[in-house]
C-alpha cells in the first residue's frame, strides 16, 4: 500500500512540477528572460508592429502593406536608401498615404556599431616592425616598416578618393606586398574608409595573426543615420522619419545616442531587445525586440502548430505588457502568401494594436516613466 501511494504522490507531484514548468516555458519567438506585467489602462493588451526590412524588399512590403489595409492594421519598411529611386519613393509614399510608416535603416545598409572592420598584418623575414597608421585629418592609411619615414604603402581614404569602401580599400591592401587583409565581416564591404577611427600606430608585424583597425562609431552612425533621414525628406518632402531599425541588429551605446540626437525617437534591434513594456528591468526605446514570424510560427500557416504557436504568442504578449515586432525579409524567409494567411490569425485578436514601429515608440513615451533611459510602467515604480 505504502508503495502504491509514495507512486501515486510521486505520480502527482511529477505531474504538478510539468504543469509548473508547462506554465514557466516562454511562448514562442519570447525569451527566458521575457517577465513583466499588463498593460495599465483600458486600451490594447499588447502593441506589435509588422515590418519587413530593406530596400530590395519593397514590392514585398508594398502588397503586405495593401494586405493589412484590410484589417486596419498598418506596418513599416526598413529603408536603406543609397539606391532607392524616384518610382520606390512613389510606391512607398502610396502606402504611407494610408498611414503606413519608412523607417530609417541606414543610408549604405552597414552595421552602425562595428567592430574591428579590417583585419591586417605585415610581414617580412627581411623586415623587423611593420605597423599600420591611420591619419583621418589627411584621410590617408600608412603601412610603415622598420620605421622608415618614407610608408611602404599610402592609401587614399577620401569620400571621393580612390578607395571609398573598405571593401576598395581591403582589396588595394592586399595588393601591397607584404600586406595581408581581410574585412572583420562581409557586412562591412560598404562602411566608408574615411570613417577609420585615428590611430598612430596599430602593430602589425605578425606572420599569421591580424591586428584589427576600427571606425569612429559615432561619426560613421551620424554620417550612415543623418544620411538616410536626408535622403528620405528630399524624397518625399514633409515626411518625418521617426524611427531606426538598426541593420544587422547591430547597436551600441555610442550609437543609439547618435540615433537619439539625430532626433529618431525609438529603435529596433533583435531578439536581444526589450519584448515587455511591464519588464522589471525597464524598457529601452532604442533597444525594441524582433522577432521573425517564420522562427516565432514556422513556415507553414496551413498546420495547427502554426495557429496554435501564433495564439500563444499573442497571449503571452498580453501577459507581459509586450511592446515589439515582427519582421522579416524577402520571400525567401516569409512570401506575401505566409504574410496574407498570418494576417488573420493576429487580426483576430482585437485585444493587440497592430500599429507603426513610431506609434510603438509614441504609446511607450505616453504610458511609461523614463527612468536613467529605461521606460517603466507606473505601477512598477
Ligand atoms: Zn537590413
Amino acid at each position: 500500500m505504502f508503495r502504491i501511494g509514495h507512486h501515486f504522490l510521486g505520480g502527482v507531484l511529477a505531474c504538478l512540477l510539468l504543469l509548473a514548468l508547462a506554465d514557466a516555458a516562454p511562448a514562442q519567438g519570447l525569451s527566458d528572460a521575457t517577465r513583466g506585467v499588463p498593460l495599465p489602462g483600458k486600451g490594447p493588451r499588447a502593441y506589435v508592429n509588422l515590418i519587413i526590412d530593406d530596400l530590395p524588399n519593397l514590392d514585398l512590403w508594398g502588397q503586405l502593406a495593401d494586405d493589412a489595409d484590410a484589417f486596419g492594421m498598418k506596418t513599416t519598411l526598413a529603408l536603406n536608401t543609397a539606391k532607392a529611386t524616384p518610382a520606390d519613393y512613389a510606391a512607398m509614399a502610396a502606402r504611407v498615404a494610408k498611414g503606413h510608416e519608412i523607417a530609417n535603416h541606414t543610408r549604405d545598409h552597414v552595421p552602425v556599431a562595428p567592430s574591428g572592420v579590417i583585419k591586417l598584418r605585415f610581414f617580412s623575414p627581411q623586415a623587423k616592425s611593420a605597423y599600420a597608421a591611420v591619419d583621418s585629418q589627411a584621410k590617408i592609411l600608412r603601412i610603415i616598416v622598420d620605421d622608415n619615414p618614407k610608408p611602404l604603402a599610402e592609401l587614399d581614404l577620401a569620400e571621393n578618393g580612390r578607395y571609398p569602401t573598405l571593401r576598395q580599400l581591403t582589396d588595394a591592401l592586399n595588393n601591397v606586398r607584404g600586406v595581408a587583409a581581410e574585412l572583420g565581416d562581409p557586412y562591412y564591404a560598404n562602411i566608408q574608409s574615411r570613417f577609420l577611427a585615428e590611430r598612430d600606430k596599430t602593430d602589425i608585424f605578425f606572420k599569421n595573426a591580424f591586428a584589427p583597425l576600427f571606425v569612429d562609431i559615432p561619426a560613421h552612425a551620424r554620417y550612415e543615420i543623418q544620411g538616410a533621414d536626408e535622403d528620405i525628406s528630399a524624397a518625399m518632402p514633409g515626411y518625418t522619419v521617426k524611427s531606426m531599425v538598426f541593420p544587422f541588429l547591430v547597436s551600441d551605446a555610442a550609437s543609439r545616442q547618435v540615433t537619439s540626437e539625430l532626433g529618431l525617437t525609438c529603435g529596433r534591434v533583435g531578439t536581444a531587445g526589450n519584448a515587455a513594456l511591464g519588464a522589471p528591468g525597464g524598457y529601452d526605446l532604442y533597444r525594441i525586440y524582433a522577432v521573425k514570424p517564420r522562427d516565432a510560427f514556422g513556415a507553414d500557416p496551413a498546420s495547427p502548430q502554426f495557429a496554435a504557436k501564433v495564439a500563444s504568442f499573442l497571449k503571452k504578449i498580453k501577459e507581459v505588457g509586450g511592446v515589439l515586432c515582427l519582421y522579416s525579409h524577402g520571400p525567401d524567409e516569409f512570401t506575401n502568401e505566409q504574410w496574407k494567411a498570418l494576417l488573420p490569425l493576429l487580426a483576430a485578436d482585437k485585444e493587440i494594436a497592430y500599429v507603426t514601429l513610431g506609434e510603438l515608440g509614441d504609446f511607450v513615451r505616453k504610458i511609461a516613466v523614463l527612468r536613467d533611459g529605461k521606460y517603466y510602467l507606473p505601477q512598477a515604480k
